[in-house]
């Protein structure tokens, strides 16, 4: 067992109230790309079709890119040992909740109960007329843009370029970063604000940091211990190392 691992295991072993905060790297290996970076979804697409103000002009074009991308593509991806590994910890009272930035639904698939969606969820679609949520059945996209029973245009629940934060998740979010003792930051590159600022409010509490992620992000210098890995490989050796099963 590696020094890092070590001695990551012994602060998630010591935590009295420990947070998971999750980005996109945690989803790569269910075959979702992060949105940066070598092989990231900007370098081949455009992300205007999801910034608010051109979906509120031109919705029928942003929702045959975000079928095609959001729906056909990524929503056929499964949670993978990292997220499983996230639930048990939760199961085993190890760890209290997961912030994530993602919106692919997948802690919830592998049954985390306590997930905070910064972002929102893509599950959901939102009636931008009545409010109204329901949950995305495939049905509801063979006529493209979507539209509720009241006639108005429905926009997926999460959250757009040029959208704000939702008010729930966002006093969570801080309620987290001054409760917690432990923060086990997974495959975020610390780039997007204001979901970046919550690890390191934390830290500046007093929490530690673990850090999961192949390279060295914008979390790396406030972390206690970076674990330099994949999420899955990372996150199934601390579960065993606590004596849990994935
Ligand atoms: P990011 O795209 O900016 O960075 C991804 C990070 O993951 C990088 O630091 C990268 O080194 C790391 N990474 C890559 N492979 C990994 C692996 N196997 N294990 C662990 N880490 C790995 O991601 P971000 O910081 O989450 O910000 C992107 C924003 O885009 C988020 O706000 C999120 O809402 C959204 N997003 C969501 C999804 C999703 O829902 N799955 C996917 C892409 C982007």
């Amino acid at each position: 067992m590696s020094e890092a691992l070590a001695r990551a295991a012994a602060l998630l072993r010591d935590a009295r109230h420990a947070t998971a905060f999750t980005g996109a790297g945690v989803s790569v290996e269910s075959g979702i790309p992060p949105f940066r970076g070598p092989g990231g979804l900007w370098s081949r697409v455009d992300p205007a079709f999801i910034e608010i103000g051109h979906f509120l002009d031109q919705p029928e074009e942003s929702w045959r890119r975000i079928k095609d991308i959001f729906y056909d593509h990524f929503g056929q991806a499964k949670p993978n040992a990292a997220h499983f590994g996230l639930a048990a910890l939760e199961a085993a009272g190890r760890l209290r909740a997961v912030i994530t930035q993602n919106i692919d639904d997948l802690h919830q698939q592998a049954g985390s109960r306590d997930v905070i969606e910064f972002h929102g969820n893509s599950r959901w679609l939102l009636c931008l007329e009545c409010g109204r949520r329901e949950a995305v059945r495939p049905e509801r996209l063979a006529t493209l843009p979507p539209r509720c029973r009241c006639g108005g245009l429905l926009k997926p629940d999460f959250v757009f370029f040029g959208e704000g934060i939702p008010e729930k998740a966002l006093q969570r979010s801080y309620q987290e970063a001054s409760q917690a003792d432990l923060f086990l930051v997974i495959g975020s590159s610390g780039e997007v604000q204001p979901a970046c600022q919550i690890p390191l409010l934390a830290r500046n509490r007093g929490a530690r940091i673990i850090e999961i992620n192949p390279h060295p992000s914008n979390f790396t210098p406030a972390a206690d211990v970076f674990l330099q890995g994949k999420a899955t490989q990372a996150v199934s050796e601390l579960v065993k190392e606590l004596g849990l099963r994935n």
